[in-house]
């Protein structure tokens, strides 16, 4: 089975993750992807890649991924943040955090460290595209 990740981006950095993805668009071919509503469509309309549409994060996007997370059925998060800007969701930006420390699922919320994730992912599922 592919490495399922989800991919969620706040306004202020849907640019940096349609840079990330498509850097790495290679490998992310080889992953089961989920993503928040408007960033999976982004990435849907900016990359060859398909992605399974939550719904956007402020009305429940973040919370539909945790609970997957909750479930055990999610490899990995790549959450790049907006630090400067604050929220509608936070609380359930708050659990989503809360629920991978929980289940120990690796969470990136920078782009340095998404790569060292999706690297390591790749390279533990045996895939080609390491
Ligand atoms: P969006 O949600 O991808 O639908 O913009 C992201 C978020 O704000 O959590």
């Amino acid at each position: 089975m592919s490495p399922r990740i989800a991919l969620i981006a706040h306004d202020d950095e849907k640019p940096e993750m349609i840079e990330f993805v498509q850097k790495h668009e290679q490998i992310l071919s080889e992953f089961d992807l989920v993503g928040t509503g408007t960033t999976g469509q982004r990435i849907i309309e900016e990359t060859d890649l398909s992605v399974e549409r939550k719904k956007s994060g402020p009305i429940g996007g973040d919370a539909q991924i945790a609970a997957e997370v909750a479930e055990e059925q999610m490899d990995a998060i790549v959450f790049l943040r907006d630090p400067l800007t604050a929220q509608p969701h936070e609380p359930d930006i708050s659990a989503l955090l809360r629920i991978c420390d929980v289940h120990d699922i690796p969470l990136a919320t920078t782009r340095s460290s998404a790569e060292y994730i999706i690297h390591g992912i790749a390279r533990d599922a045996g895939l080609d595209a390491v």
